[in-house]
């Protein structure tokens, strides 16, 4: 086996993977990243908040895609929130987001290897082990994912499965405004517009992923379902993991992204925390290169992932436990009614930016 050298290893290369080896290349370090999969696509609800799109616009990414405006909760059996966003989220197929941050990584030089690795201690490195080669590394940066292993050794304790996602891209029988969040029963609907005539729809449910979910899903949303034609990409389905670890960073290993402890995607800002922690562990990488106290820089670490963190998992988790209740919402419509100005937190703790314009109330059932 050969030994190489890199300064920062990092595993995984979705959104934080690749926001991690940007931040840390761009800063001077010789940075590999490994990746396990080819196919590139993968369930998301493919709606960025503006967050994110600010994260990317500091990594000097450029992306295509299709702003969204407003985000539209639809209560079944009535009734609706409409949250103007501004600045606007982009709504972007996961394909075309993987090939920009691809095309990113080229241009920051950054090393990337299409294998799994798994990742070991050594006295005062990592060695990262694909089966055939090891490499050794300074620091790694561990972003693979809501059920990445590679946490183990920081300390991983042990959530329970008990929801499930499912997307599938189907064609746009009438022109969305937004972003529309289909409320009420056994699944939450997502319909994100990637353009005029495609729309990315998510499922989210309870339980583990049943096959004939979507449709079940479609029938329980009526109003979701006759804006829709025929199924472009097939549905393909996740099991949403509730994981946290007990420790973020230790001794040059942090950790980004869903790796962190994902927020149920019911927020949608799930790429927006992966794109922006990568970006800060990368940042944090080459403070440890750079030779500056550990503690110091976990402490940092530690302080930014909880303020990225900890008011996302709550708003999440309520509205996780009263999205099968409209009943439960509907006084949350009528506060959004009287008093717009009230839900503005709301809307700022899951895009990430304070927004600039207060909020605007449909009547109940008038679309
Ligand atoms: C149904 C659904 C809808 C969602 N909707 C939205 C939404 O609308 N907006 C939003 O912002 N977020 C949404 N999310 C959440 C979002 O998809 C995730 O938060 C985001 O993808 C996390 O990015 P990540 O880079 O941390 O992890 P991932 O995107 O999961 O990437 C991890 C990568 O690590 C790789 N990997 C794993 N182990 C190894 C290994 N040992 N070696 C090498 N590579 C490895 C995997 O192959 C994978 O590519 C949704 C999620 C689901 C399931």
């Amino acid at each position: 086996m050969t030994a190489h050298t890199t300064d920062v290893a990092v595993v995984g290369g979705g959104p934080a993977g690749a926001a991690a080896a940007l931040a840390a290349a761009r800063g001077g370090a010789h940075v590999m990243l490994f990746e396990a999969r080819r196919d590139i696509d993968k369930p998301c609800g493919e709606g960025l908040l503006a967050g994110g799109v600010e994260a990317l616009e500091e990594l000097g990414v450029a992306v295509a895609g299709h702003p969204f405006r407003e985000l539209c909760y639809v209560l079944r059996g009535g009734g609706e929130l409409r949250l103007p966003l501004d600045p606007p989220g982009l709504a972007v197929a996961r394909p075309e987001l993987s090939g920009a941050l691809t095309r990113g990584l080229s241009r920051a030089g950054v090393t990337v290897r299409a294998r799994a690795v798994r990742v070991e201690r050594a006295q005062d490195a990592f060695l990262l082990r694909d089966g055939k080669e090891s490499r050794r590394a300074r620091t790694v940066i561990a972003c693979d994912g809501a059920h990445g292993r590679t946490a183990a050794w920081l300390g991983r304790s042990h959530g329970r499965t008990r929801r499930h996602g499912i997307r599938a891209r189907m064609r746009a029988l009438q022109p969305f405004a937004g972003v529309e969040v289909h409320l009420g029963g056994a699944y939450e609907l997502y319909l994100t517009p990637l353009s005029k005539t495609l729309v990315n729809v998510a499922v989210l449910g309870h339980g583990r992923p049943r096959s004939g979910a979507l449709a079940e899903a479609l029938r329980a949303h009526p109003r979701a379902a006759e804006k829709l034609g025929e199924i472009v990409t097939p549905p393909r389905a996740q099991a949403l993991s509730s994981t946290r670890p007990s420790r973020s960073s230790a001794g040059g290993a942090f950790l980004a992204g869903d790796a962190c402890g994902a927020v149920d995607p019911i927020l949608g800002c799930g790429v927006t925390i992966a794109l922006r922690s990568g970006r800060f562990a990368g940042a944090s990488a080459l403070r440890y290169l750079a030779g500056e106290n550990p503690a110091r820089i976990e402490r940092d670490y530690r302080r930014f992932l909880a303020r990225e963190l900890r008011l996302r998992r709550a708003l999440a988790a309520a509205l996780a436990g009263m999205a099968p209740h409209p009943g439960l919402l509907a006084p949350l419509a009528a506060i959004g009614r009287r008093a717009p100005g009230l839900l503005a937190p709301l809307v700022s703790i899951a895009t990430g930016v304070n927004g600039r314009r207060p909020f605007v109330h449909a009547p109940t059932g008038s679309r």
